[in-house]
Formats: C-alpha cells, sequence, structure tokens
C-alpha cells in the first residue's frame, strides 16, 4: 500500500505537526482540517465542564515564604486540577481536588519514553490587592506546541488558560493573602503520557495537571548569576532537535554539567552552540547581553528564535517588546546569533554595560560574570554593584505590570472566589 505524499519525505515532522493540529476540533472550528483530514467528534478540553472536590480548608496553614522555601519539597496549595485522555474516549471532565498524589503504573509511557511538557507561570498578588497571572495565553499555546511535539493529545489553550485562573481563584486568596502584596506563587502544568504499555508509541493515556506552589526568589542573588560556558562535550539543543519546546527530555540530562559549575560556583550554564560558540541560553533562562558596538551604538542582543534552538520565553519576548517601545531612544534591539569570541572581544574592548537572564523562575537576574576556557569576563552591574541601569528598568516595565502598579492587557485579573 502506498501512502499519498503531500510533502517531501525530509518533512516528516512537519508534516505529522500539521495533521495533528488539522485534527483538533479545538483548534479548527471545522468538520474538516486542513489536509482533508477527519476531525474528531470526541470530547475536547473544557473547563466549563470541571467538578469541585475541596480540601478541608482548615486542615494545612499557609507557612511563610522562608518556611515554604526551606525544605527538600516543593509546597503546594490546597488543591490541584487534573484531566484525563484518552484516544478512544478523548477529555474527561477536568476535576479540581485536594492536592496530592498521581498513580500510575510503572509502565507508564512518561517514565520510559520522556512523553513529558511543562509549563512555568507566576501569579502575582499586587499591590492593589488583586491577583494577576502575566501574558497566560502565551503559557497556553506553548504547552500546546510542546505537548504535540512529543505527540501527547492537542487541546484548545483557552481552556488551559479557564483552568489555570479556576485553580487561582479557589486557592489565591488563601496562600496567596492580600498582607502578602509582592509575592507570588508558581504555577506548573504539565501533560504526561501515562499509557501502561512498554514500546516506543505515541501514548493512547494522558494525564494534563496543573500544581501552584511556593518557589524561592530568584532574580538577585548575592553578587548577581555568575555563569560557566558548557563543557566541550556537551550541547543542550541543536537544530532539528527539540530545544524550543518545553519538554522534560531537555532538561535531565543538562544536570549534569550544572552540577559541575554550581561545584565549581558558578550559578548556571551559559550555552554556547556549534564550532562558532554562539551564546544561546543561560540555564533554563534566555540571555540578554548590553553593549556598545564598535561604532558606539547602545545594543541590546540576544539569540534569535528562527533556527529552534532555544525557547521562546515569555520574558524574553516581554523584554525585547517594551525595550523597543520604551527605550528607542537609548538602545537597539537586536536579535541575533553572536558568539562568545565577540563577547570575549567585547570586554577587552571595554564595550561590555550589562547583562541578565531572563525567564519566569529567575524573572529578571543581573549577570555579574561568564568564565569561559580559562577566562573571566566579569560584567558591569550598576553603581551599587546589585543591578545595572538597563537591567533595573526593563525589570522595573515587567515588575510594574506584574503587580499591579501597571494597568496593562499583560496583567490578567483573576477573579477570586472569598
Ligand atoms: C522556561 C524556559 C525559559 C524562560 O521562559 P519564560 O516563558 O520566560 O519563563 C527559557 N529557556 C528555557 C530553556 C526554559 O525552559
Amino acid at each position: 500500500m502506498t501512502v499519498p505524499q503531500k510533502r517531501p519525505a525530509e518533512d516528516l515532522t512537519v508534516t505529522a505537526l500539521d495533521n495533528r493540529i488539522a485534527e483538533e476540533p479545538a483548534l479548527n472550528g471545522h468538520s474538516n482540517g486542513a489536509n482533508g483530514h477527519a476531525v474528531s467528534s470526541l470530547p475536547t478540553l473544557d473547563a466549563s465542564k470541571i467538578t469541585i472536590t475541596r480540601a478541608d480548608p482548615n486542615a494545612r496553614t499557609v507557612p511563610t515564604e522562608a518556611e515554604a522555601n526551606s525544605g527538600n519539597e516543593t509546597i503546594c496549595t490546597d488543591h490541584m486540577i487534573t484531566v484525563s485522555w484518552t484516544a478512544a474516549k478523548g477529555w474527561a471532565n477536568p476535576e479540581l481536588k485536594p492536592y496530592g498524589p498521581l498513580s500510575l503504573m510503572p509502565t507508564a509511557s512518561v517514565l520510559h519514553y520522556a512523553t513529558e511538557c511543562f509549563e512555568g507561570l507566576k501569579a502575582f498578588r499586587g499591590y492593589d490587592g488583586k491577583l494577576r497571572l502575566f501574558r497566560p495565553d502565551c503559557n497556553a499555546e506553548r504547552m500546546l506546541m510542546s505537548t504535540l511535539r512529543i505527540s501527547l493529545p492537542g487541546f484548545d489553550p483557552k481552556e488551559l488558560e479557564k483552568l489555570i485562573e479556576i485553580l487561582m481563584s479557589v486557592d489565591g486568596p488563601k496562600w496567596l493573602p492580600k498582607e502578602r502584596a509582592g509575592s507570588f506563587l508558581y504555577i506548573r502544568p504539565a501533560v504526561i503520557g501515562t499509557q501502561p504499555q512498554l514500546g516506543v508509541q505515541a501514548p493512547k493515556e494522558a494525564l494534563l495537571f496543573i500544581t501552584a506552589s511556593f518557589m524561592p526568589r530568584m532574580d538577585l542573588p548575592e553578587g548577581g548569576m555568575k555563569l560557566h560556558t558548557n563543557p566541550e562535550d556537551m550541547i543542550r539543543a541543536w537544530v532539528g532537535g527539540f530545544g524550543y519546546a518545553k519538554v522534560g527530555a531537555n532538561y535531565g540530562p543538562s544536570l549534569l554539567a550544572t552540577a559541575e559549575a554550581r561545584s565549581r560556583g558558578f550559578g548556571q550554564i551559559l550555552w554556547l552552540y556549534g564550532p562558532e560558540g554562539y551564546c544561546t541560553e543561560a540555564g533554563a533562562s534566555n540571555f540578554f547581553m548590553l553593549w556598545r558596538t564598535k561604532e558606539g551604538q547602545l545594543q541590546l542582543v540576544t539569540a534569535p528564535l528562527d533556527d529552534k534552538l532555544i525557547l521562546d520565553g515569555v520574558t524574553r519576548r516581554s523584554v525585547v517588546q517594551l525595550a523597543r517601545e520604551r527605550l528607542a531612544g537609548e538602545l537597539e534591539v537586536v536579535e541575533r546569533k553572536y558568539t562568545i569570541d565577540e563577547v570575549l572581544e567585547a570586554d577587552k574592548e571595554g564595550r561590555i554595560v550589562e547583562a541578565f537572564a531572563a525567564g519566569t523562575a529567575f524573572f529578571i537576574c543581573p549577570v555579574s560574570e561568564i568564565h569561559h576556557r580559562g577566562i573571566d569576563v566579569k560584567i558591569p552591574m550598576g553603581k551599587e554593584g546589585k543591578i545595572g541601569h538597563y537591567t533595573a528598568k526593563l525589570k522595573g516595565f515587567v515588575g510594574d505590570i506584574m503587580y499591579g502598579n501597571e494597568q496593562h492587557p499583560w496583567g490578567v485579573v483573576i477573579q477570586e472566589q472569598e
């Protein structure tokens, strides 16, 4: 039997992804997707169908931030949301229920073949008393992209966004109370393949779940973030790989180098790529250099998205957009490939102004040093040695939206159930 070819064989992955999207009714709104693929009539992810089982509100007290972050276990809020999916029955009704263990068979796909992807976003208690998410639509869309990349089931990202809002509307008032203005909780949606069958294949069962938890503040480490470039025998992601997707498979293998860098006094790895040594990301954060060009132009430079090596960070995107909108007269924003040799040269010529990592976990975190093959590049950290002028400015723009000092469409207010 011959399979009709819609695209050249070289485009197998692109074709597979297109077909998955075409089959997903929530993403099409038609009975037939693109390519004439039959659209499934099975139940889609639907937040309005949620069932709610409440935890005893007095069973657990809310720890202080310091207490919550002092142990070896992430402290989650009272509730979590789970939604199961099977190829035969589609998405089940979402469940909001007390936080607790999941039940999985030892043969579950995720435990053997890394069929897992995740998201990370924060809920912020504003200085105006309101609870906000920051651009949750971006996280929901990215999670759909990651999910499809590892053959897990598609869904309407708007429904995922609604589920996140429901969890925070229930747990926000108690776990991120109004007295804690300026604090945040960390929200972790994930999808895993749960089919209990060994064999390398796309899972026919999956589970989407969402938790909310404490997470330490990591945006102002003493002396700034120190980066160590990756060892020559290890890369994080590669062209044609999946560095652009937030899949668990990207992270486990990076821990070896990160642990080694930590033992040498560095916080994160600056991941370089290729024989040219292109600067890509800092740990699991995007990376920005602020320097003067040889011509004297102040330039904020960060790695591009088009080769799909790096993650399209929501923080990165926001920094790029706000810098272009609000600092246009002072600096130029450039998304391009740049090498570690360019960084070393700029250092020699005294052109480095600042550097920072940007991501949900580290927020906008000043970088004070890059160590590369025996050379230490020291990076200015502002007048008081804590954070540079432009890094602070950009952090202020984004932070003001998160904590409601500035009303902005990116700050999505949650209606709380009190
Ligand atoms: C999550 C992540 C980022 C940051 O993305 P945000 O959306 O800003 O949190 C950057 N790089 C990698 C590899 C990541 O996993």
